[in-house]
């Protein structure tokens, strides 16, 4: 009997022994820092000489492994390798498919501790945030591994008399997963597994900034009892791998989640019918987001500061989710910007080893590089009220940043930074708020907070994001309560972690008989 599905427990470190265990699990992973990794093609190890050097971003002398780099040979044995176990896997009993999931998402229970301190040193994550990322992991495998099981035997259609229809879901075959570094484990679970549990075979090309922590999930697949070829593992360059995986003709579904360039360029890649090719390919495209917290006069506005801060700041503000631009209404601006820079003094930034850490790096040099570029426009563009302040002499470390007065169609308002930086705009009447909120090219969550219940049912209406959210921050969303995507620029909105995401991954399929 299967437990109903529940989200999987945040760990309270306020709690000693957790404390401890964390920290010891951060001495415990010393040991197999800067090991070599490979790939894995058709159930085989494959070394290569040239590889991915994996660093910590908070102390760019430490390695966090070195992994083994595909070339376009290694992809093609790969996609050869996905295509041939297809015929053997799609034919597997969807609930055997589904144990394999709840037997992986065991094992990484069991390893919770030691893989959430390795997303602290390969993602620069602090402790609640990297226990939350592997947190996500496990209900991706717990809540698809249901679903599977609820979907297995199709959805129901009428029968006549004489003629008895059904209509089922079948594979589709091998799937392109690319995921982004920032949610290093969870959202490159969750784009892997949907398609392994729906009966397709997966290539996997893993953020470079982040393979180790992918290479661990795959030997928890195999340990799980995944057959050779179903899960191919490929990091490599995603111009030259990423490339050819995209173009290749046995490829029948991509799964892509990071930016809005990469995106929209896989997109148009993918429509192109190449030689061989006997599908159209399907293309799932998760992209960026530029999301907005909304302050109404008559909220609370103690709880919409906290919130502003967590929102932009939550994980640098490295989130696709996170909350970089508020608007706020004219009547109560000055005390929310007050309030959250008086916040902001009390966050530590530094490395997210300690546990006290609120905020550390940001993932690498050249995301350092851009976010201090947005931050000099930022000062063209607005009032600097705290940060500001960066160092790049160990780690990739910039301080929370916020600007207050900016223009609601200046860069720093419009542009995905990516990065611990928030922009303050202000707004006559509600209409006008969300008309705000609204005037990017992205639409991926929005928080509002008000007290009024005809200003929340308008926003319900008006304020155009996939995920909405009345009176608390705007990221966070969890699998199976809060089924996550965006609208316009920030991707095909496939919505992950809810009940529509495992169709797309499969090809309703209608057989009706004359009885
Ligand atoms: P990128 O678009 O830079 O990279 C994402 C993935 O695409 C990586 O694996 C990357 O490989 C690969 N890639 C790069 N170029 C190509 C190519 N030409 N063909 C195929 N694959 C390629 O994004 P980031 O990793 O920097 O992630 C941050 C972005 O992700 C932000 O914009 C964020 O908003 C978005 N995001 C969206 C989410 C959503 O649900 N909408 C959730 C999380 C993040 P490599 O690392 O080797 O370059």
């Amino acid at each position: 009997m299967i437990k109903e599905y529940s989200h999987e427990p945040f760990t309270d470190f306020l709690i000693e022994k957790n404390y401890r265990e964390m920290e010891q699990a951060l001495e415990h992973i010393k040991s197999y820092l800067g090991k070599k990794h490979s790939l894995l093609i058709d159930g085989k190890n494959v070394e290569t000489d040239e590889e991915i050097t994996s660093i910590n971003p908070a102390n760019k002398e430490e390695v966090v492994g070195y992994v083994s780099k595909a070339s376009k040979e290694h992809a093609e044995d790969a996609m050869k390798a996905a295509h041939h176990a297809f015929e053997s896997w799609r034919l597997w009993d969807a609930e055997a498919r589904a144990e394999l999931l709840f037997r992986a998402a065991a094992i990484t229970r069991r390893r919770k501790k030691e893989l959430t301190a390795l997303l602290i040193k390969e993602g620069g994550k602090p402790w609640k945030e990297a226990d939350a990322d592997i947190a996500e992991g496990i209900d991706f495998m717990e809540y698809y591994g249901r679903e599977m099981i609820r979907l297995k035997d199709g959805a129901p259609v009428k029968s006549r008399e004489g003629e008895k229809n059904k209509y089922i879901y079948t594979s589709m075959g091998v799937t392109v997963v690319i995921p982004p570094w920032n949610f290093a484990f969870a959202i490159m679970v969750g784009t892997t597994v949907a398609p392994i549990v729906t009966g397709n075979t997966v290539v996997l090309k893993p953020a470079s900034n982040t393979p180790v922590i992918a290479r661990a999930f795959i030997d928890i697949l195999k340990e799980a009892g995944i057959p050779k070829g179903v899960v191919n593992f490929c990091p490599g360059s995603g111009s030259e791998v990423g490339d050819y995986l995209v173009d290749h003709p046995l490829t029948h579904l991509i799964s892509f989640t990071g930016s809005r360039e990469v995106g929209t360029r896989i997109y148009n890649r993918a429509s192109q019918v190449r030689e061989g090719q006997k599908w159209l390919k399907r293309s799932i495209i998760e992209m960026g987001g530029k999301d907005t917290v909304v302050v109404d006069k008559n909220a609370d506005l103690e709880a919409a500061a906290e919130e502003i801060f967590v929102s932009a700041f939550g994980f640098s503000g490295q989130k696709c989710s996170a909350g970089s631009r508020a608007v706020i209404h004219e009547d109560v601006y000055d005390r929310v910007v007050e309030r959250v820079v008086k916040i902001a003094e009390t966050k530590k930034v530094g490395d997210p080893v300690d546990g006290k850490t609120y905020m550390g790096p940001v993932i690498d040099q050249s995301s350092f590089d851009k976010i201090m570029n947005y931050i000099e426009i930022g000062k063209e563009e607005g009032r600097l009220v705290y940060g500001g302040k960066s160092d790049d002499s160990k780690g990739f470390f910039i301080d929370p940043t916020i600007f207050a007065d900016v223009d609601p169609k200046a860069r720093i308002m419009q542009e995905e930074i990516f990065g611990p930086v928030l922009a303050f705009s202000k707004g006559g009447d509600f209409k006008e708020l969300i008309e705000i909120a609204n005037n990017t090219e992205y639409g991926l969550t929005g928080a509002v907070f008000s007290n009024n219940r005809e200003h929340l049912e308008y926003a319900k209406g008006h304020f155009h994001v996939g995920n909405l959210y009345f009176n608390r921050n705007c990221t966070g969303a969890i699998v199976g309560y809060h089924p996550f995507g965006g609208f316009n620029m920030s991707g095909t909105d496939s919505k992950a972690g809810g009940p529509d995401y495992l169709p797309l991954h499969m090809l309703p399929k209608t057989i009706s008989e004359m009885l």
